[in-house]
């Protein structure tokens, strides 16, 4: 019996209406392939309709470089790609770096321009010029990136599906996975929550926090850790002035960008390990107000006049979290199963790219370069993106990954002594694990 409403039949199912699994639909659909996506609650309902939607391109890795300006070309086009608006808005990008990290922040600056991206290093007085509200007293250099901005993750996510609709996929609503069919090991199809199966010779699994449990019966063990994420709105003060471009405190633990023309949405920098969550799925996504607090006297360091904003809420999520914070796009165990998970807090941003990667594996069974296996040793500059079998070998899975592994910075230390959550380990620079 077929799943009501849903073709019997296909060539491709993928699981999560998230942006990852819409956007893997729409690129899917665009080659011609057959495709049902099916979502257990409505499209964006996971980590997608929590996102901060941060798109930036400031990341420390040419493969993470490539990946965020191919999104962001695609954001800056969205409505011509699909026929619907993501809401996608430049605000620009500035981070800055005090003297001890000054020479990572150039290695990385000269990267960002290798790889084409308009970075400029300003001064801290320069910078008053781009921000004049900003507190930059104490940063020797800022990297200012014109181009980036961020988007309506709920609109973005819905587009996507919206527009593989159009491209003849089915979008199939509230309706769960509840296991992956296979016949000698191979995948035949997919069985709904509530009675029915669709036929299908390939599945993507694009299932958020949700991947690991619907894989684990496969014999497929991936890597991910839950992290709580918090995001706060806080209302700027009348007087504040223009409204801010993206900025990230590696030195006081936050992220923040402006959310329409009056508020700015701020969180932190780094996934604290003790936020680590042994579930999936919180049962309370709203933000403690000793949190939102918190994020706005971090923020009022950087931005002195925020200390008079006015809370207006804010919400908590759930990071997928891997080793090496890079995500697990690949095929894993049973010939025919994809997984496209643990994004790590770049899932957002990536998601362009890492559909239209992950839809030419599937309908081709061409593995792009950008798509390489990583190896332990691999050269940090070419991480590449994880690979869940290699990481099995290693014993990983187990284990479970820590979201931080890298040397506590002197920055890190002297935030742990002073009992205030650490920010990230290489100031001054964007890894992939900087969450957002
Ligand atoms: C607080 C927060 C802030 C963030 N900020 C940013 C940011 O600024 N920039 C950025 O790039 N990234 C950010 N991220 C990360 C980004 O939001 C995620 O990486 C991305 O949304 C992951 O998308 P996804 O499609 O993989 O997962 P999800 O959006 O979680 O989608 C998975 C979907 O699968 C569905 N599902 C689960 N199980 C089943 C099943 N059995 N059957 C059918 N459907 C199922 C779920 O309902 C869900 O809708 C943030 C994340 C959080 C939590």
């Amino acid at each position: 019996m077929a799943a009501s409403g849903a073709p019997k039949r296909t060539d491709v199912v993928v699981v999560g209406g998230g942006c990852i699994g819409a956007s893997t639909a729409f690129h899917l659909a665009g080659r011609g392939l057959g495709v049902v996506l099916v979502e257990k609650g409505h499209v964006a309902s996971g980590a997608t309709g929590h996102s901060g939607a941060l798109v930036r391109q400031h990341y420390e890795a040419r493969l993470g470089i490539r990946l965020a300006r191919e999104s962001l070309e695609f954001f800056q086009r969205f409505a011509a790609e699909t026929g619907f608006s993501c809401d996608f808005r430049t605000t620009g990008f500035l981070s800055g770096a005090r003297p001890r990290d000054l020479p990572a922040f150039d290695a990385l600056l000269g990267l960002l321009q290798q790889e084409g991206v308009r970075a400029a290093r300003l001064t801290p007085e320069e910078a008053k010029s781009v921000e004049p509200s900003l507190d930059a007293s104490d940063y020797a250099a800022l990297v200012y990136d014109p181009d980036a901005g961020y988007a309506d993750p709920i609109a973005t996510a819905t587009g996507m599906a919206r527009a593989a609709e159009r491209r003849g996929a089915t979008v199939h609503e509230g309706r769960a996975v509840r296991s992956i069919v296979t016949k000698d090991k191979n995948v035949t199809g997919v069985r709904i929550s509530g009675g029915g199966l669709i036929e299908t010779e390939r599945v993507v699994l694009a299932a958020g926090n949700w991947t690991a449990s619907l894989a684990r019966p496969l014999g497929v063990r991936l890597p991910i850790r839950f992290v709580r994420g918090d995001v706060a709105v806080l209302r700027r003060p009348i007087g504040f002035g223009p409204p801010p471009k993206i900025h990230f405190d590696f030195y006081g633990n936050t992220y923040s960008r402006p959310d329409g023309d009056k508020d700015t949405l701020a969180g932190y920098m780094d996934t604290n390990p003790r936020k680590t969550i042994p579930r999936h799925e919180l049962a309370d996504d709203s933000v403690p107000a000793a949190t939102i607090r918190d994020v706005r006297s971090r923020l009022a360091k950087r931005f002195p006049s925020m200390a008079r904003s006015q809370p207006r809420g804010g919400w908590s999520g759930v990071y997928d979290v891997t080793p090496d914070a890079y995500p697990i796009v690949d095929a894993v165990g049973s010939p025919g199963l994809y997984v496209a998970a643990g994004l790590s807090g770049h899932g957002f941003k990536l998601s362009p790219a890492l559909g239209r990667l992950l839809g030419e594996y599937v309908a081709t069974g061409r593995r792009s370069a950008r798509m390489r296996r990583s190896r332990p040793g691999a050269a940090p500059d070419c991480p590449s993106l994880w690979s869940a079998s290699a990481a099995s070998r290693r014993g990983d899975m187990r284990r479970g990954p820590p979201p931080q592994r890298s040397t506590p910075s002197a920055a890190s230390r002297e935030a742990t002594r002073r009992g205030r959550r650490a920010p990230r380990p290489d100031s001054g620079r964007c890894r992939a694990g900087s969450p957002r």
